[in-house]
């Protein structure tokens, strides 16, 4: 569960609002079908905006937030889904609430949580699909 020590900004909440309407668009995915769950997301999402300047993925646990910072790994959309397409935070799914596995090594966490699972938009996204290798040893050199 995200939490939050205030609620953010209305105005956060309009920016993620825009990032998450374009970026569906843009990688062929939707939001959650279950509603609480894109809320939840997002809210993280517009909170961390307030609090770190940037939208770092609010699902995941960072030792240092401002040091993670000097990293785009996590920024949303974070490398995962640019490369992978993967949502861990299942903010970026398919229609039925299943993020998008197809991608991702097989040994990576979403694989064996999900299984695989394909991408029905498969020319959408995915515009950093050329650094794979990059994200992988930088997952070994980091635990974040
Ligand atoms: S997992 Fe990635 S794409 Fe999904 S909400 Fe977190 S940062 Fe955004």
């Amino acid at each position: 569960m995200i939490q939050m020590a205030k609620p953010p900004t209305e105005e956060s909440l309009r920016r993620i609002g825009k990032l998450v309407e374009s970026y569906t668009n843009k990688s062929g995915t939707t939001t959650h079908p279950n509603p609480e769950v894109t809320e939840s997301v997002v809210l993280g999402l517009a909170s961390n905006l307030d609090n770190l300047k940037r939208p770092l993925c609010p699902c995941r646990f960072y030792p240092d937030k401002n040091e993670e910072l000097k990293h785009r790994t996590w920024i949303c959309p974070c490398d995962d889904m640019q490369i992978y397409k993967y949502c861990h935070c299942l903010l970026f799914v398919r229609i039925d609430g299943l993020p998008i596995t197809e991608h991702l090594p097989a040994d990576h966490e979403g694989r064996q949580a999900y299984g695989e699972v394909s991408d029905p938009t498969p020319t959408q996204g995915r515009a950093l699909r050329d650094k794979a290798a990059e994200r992988e040893a930088e997952r070994k050199l980091r635990s974040s």
